[in-house]
């Protein structure tokens, strides 16, 4: 077993490790091309980060393509990604021309890769139109779907769905996110690597140092949030639950720490709006970082007290994951893939609105023995269910099920000792 798995066997159990090689050993001769919007930022590259090396560990080429697009197309599929989490966005056809276009140009670029590759997974609605320049293809095509599309902008939905409808499969994080298509649809949730800078074990040392580099108090309770400057993060209810538990807990502090995906035009109006909602209150501390600060976001996360994540839309919150897998305990919102992870009271703390949120923190600063008791559970749930090696198998199987077309039943060769 080569080094890679050895470590992801460490932290995830062997056993889980034993289960990918089962399910590689008759995929070894595929190959696997991934296609995204953008390199870093946000939760998709996050991922394919770790799934693309650790599929490769296993035997199976793997291939991460990333398309080109304009300003005007960003704008289009940011677009896309309000409506489909609900926004009434009205999209001209100018704008869907683009779209249309962009696609074409990159189904031209990725043409031999895409057609030499044995399943192609096109990920969220930046690239999914390239499907339809590939009309005579042999492979397997599927949309894996990262965004809380429970109640889409029906317009915008219906637009989409015409090109959804023309892949092999497509796979949503939580069932709730789905609607009807011609193919097998999977539930896949998404998951975290523990073995990546992001979430590795770091030392106690360098965890100490993070508050300082920033101004933020090392000896004052430390609330964070991490995320993009985006309203579904809700960053400003974030402040107001802050303002109201420091009424009773004047020595807390927040930090919201966040920077830009490529693809995400909104982020510089966002920021702005959070930036006069904190006001000049020294202990509100917006930490702008750039998108690889992995590791730093890691010590941020081992040095809070408390993480939130009081999205009001959510696909599945990355950043919950991580925060419950530092053992830090939790409070998150009441949507989407929050809900998934967060137990409410077991694993963490589930929250409707800001005076929730300040009652939680409330709560939890005056009880420390159940925000540590509630944290230890919050990170066993994660190694057991949300973490990176789950995720592939689960990927694995359903590639083998569209493969070999074998519906109900996957049979595993048995693994030699
Ligand atoms: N992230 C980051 N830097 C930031 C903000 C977010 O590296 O400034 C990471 C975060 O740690 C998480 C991912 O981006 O791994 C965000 O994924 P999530 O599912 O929480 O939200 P998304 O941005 O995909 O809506």
């Amino acid at each position: 077993m080569s080094d890679l798995l050895d470590r992801y066997a460490a932290v995830a159990g062997r056993e889980s490790v034993d289960q990918l090689c089962q399910l590689a050993a008759p995929l070894k001769h595929i190959t696997i091309t991934h296609v995204s919007a953008t390199p870093l930022g946000g939760g998709v590259a996050e991922i394919l980060h770790s799934m693309v090396p650790l599929t490769e560990a296993l035997g199976i080429t793997t291939k991460w393509q990333i398309i080109n697009g304009s300003a005007e197309f960003y704008q289009c599929t940011k677009d896309f990604h309000n409506s489909l989490q609900g926004n009434h966005t009205s999209i001209s056809s100018a704008q869907l021309k683009v779209y249309e276009t962009i696609n074409e140009a990159n189904a031209e670029t990725l043409r031999h890769n895409l057609e030499t590759s044995d399943v192609v997974i096109i990920h969220d609605p930046q690239p999914m139109a390239m499907i339809t320049h590939f009309p005579e293809r042999k492979n397997k095509w599927i949309w894996r779907c990262h965004i809380d599309a429970s109640r889409p902008y029906w317009p915008v939905w219906k637009y989409l769905s015409g090109f959804a409808k023309q892949y092999d499969a497509s796979i949503f994080s939580l069932v709730d996110f789905t609607h009807p298509l011609p193919h097998p649809m999977f539930l896949v949730p998404p998951s975290i690597d523990p073995l990546s800078e992001k979430n590795r074990d770091l030392e106690q040392e360098e965890i100490d140092k993070i508050r300082p580099l920033f101004g933020i108090d090392p000896e004052r309770p430390l609330v964070l949030q991490v995320s993009r400057f985006d309203r579904f993060k809700d960053p400003i209810g974030v402040i107001e639950a802050f303002r109201l538990a420091r009424k009773f807990n004047p020595g807390i502090q927040l930090a919201l720490a966040g920077s830009g995906a490529q693809d995400d035009p909104e982020g510089e109006v966002v920021l702005g709006e959070v930036k006069r909602a904190a006001g000049n209150n020294p202990d509100i501390h917006i930490l702008l970082l750039p998108p690889d600060a992995h590791r730093l976001i890691n010590a941020l996360q081992r040095s809070a007290d408390i993480i939130m994540q009081k999205s009001i839309k959510e696909g599945f919150g990355l950043t919950v994951t991580e925060g419950l897998w530092k053992g830090k305990p939790l409070i998150g919102g009441n949507v989407g893939g929050i809900r998934l992870q967060v137990i409410h009271k077991e694993t963490g703390f589930i929250v409707n609105t800001p005076e929730g949120a300040a009652y939680r923190i409330r709560h939890l600063l005056q009880h420390r023995q159940i925000a540590e008791e509630v944290g230890a559970a919050g990170k066993e749930y994660i190694r057991k269910n949300f973490l990176i090696t789950r995720h592939l198998r689960d990927y694995l199987s359903l590639i083998y099920s569209l493969l070999f077309e074998s519906n109900d039943q996957i049979e595993l060769p048995t693994v030699r000792p």
